[in-house]
């Protein structure tokens, strides 16, 4: 187990909802995707989930209906940066003026949530003290949403080789989280058509579409409600001190 010490800097790290919450939380990065966004809200309606979207800045800006759209249909939006670079290896001003640029625009279409949930690009940075206090500078009431499950979506359209793989690959790998024993209360990561995937590219809006009701199918199946992730109400005195 990896343990990280700082000098009480630490924010809360999440990697479920809170204690006694039993509800998944499923964190899609990335978005928003217009190829591919309207259609995950049609399959989140259809099961009557509620999802959180990480959302970047450069991709807003050729799809602002989208984000109040999504707001629409009752879902939780967050800044995810504005540009996807490691802001862990930039200025530590970057990442506040990233954020910032970011949240400044979602903020038209939802007051700004208190506790903030961040969750950097690449997620660089959550165990460095830098990147905390850059983040508590910028909104000192945040907590960093890490996940314990990752769905390997990236994977997903460099191993198709037509459309008529995708729908397996998507049922497998959703099966192979939702089959996880860590499954309850745990926080879910996805991407809209995550941005590093350079590969088979026609293919990622159908992957991304299909995987989210892929996932949402299993987890109805096992009689599991997806809701927004949850902040955590508090944080004891130790874990500012120790990150495990
Ligand atoms: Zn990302």
């Amino acid at each position: 187990m990896q343990v990280s010490i700082s000098p009480g800097m630490w924010l809360p790290v999440l990697r479920s909802q809170p204690p006694g919450d039993m509800s998944v939380a499923i964190t899609i990065d990335d978005a928003p995707m217009p190829d591919s966004l309207p259609g995950m809200l049609d399959s989140l309606d259809e099961f009557g989930a509620k999802a959180t979207f990480f959302m970047s800045g450069c991709r807003i800006v050729h799809a602002e209906e989208l984000v109040q759209e999504t707001v629409r249909r009752g879902h939780a939006v967050y800044a995810h940066g504005w540009d996807h670079v490691r802001l862990d290896k930039e200025k530590p001003d970057r990442l506040i003026v990233d954020f910032d640029r970011c949240e400044n625009i979602l903020a038209k279409y939802r007051p700004t949530p208190q506790p903030y949930l961040v969750r950097m690009p690449y997620n660089g940075g959550y165990r460095k003290i830098s990147v905390h206090r850059s983040v508590r500078k910028w909104m000192p009431n945040s907590q960093i949403a890490h996940w314990r499950l990752s769905t390997e979506d990236h994977l997903i359209s460099p191993r198709c080789s037509s459309a008529g793989d995708i729908e397996g690959l998507c049922r497998a790998e959703a099966r192979r989280v939702v089959s996880s024993p860590r499954i309850h209360g745990a926080i879910i990561l996805m991407h809209d058509q995550p941005i590093n995937d350079r590969k088979n590219g026609d293919l990622k809006a159908m992957v991304t579409v299909t995987l989210l009701k892929e996932l949402l199918t299993e987890l109805h199946a096992s009689g599991l409600v997806a809701d927004v992730l949850h902040p955590h109400p508090s944080q004891r005195l130790m874990d500012r001190f120790v990150l495990f």
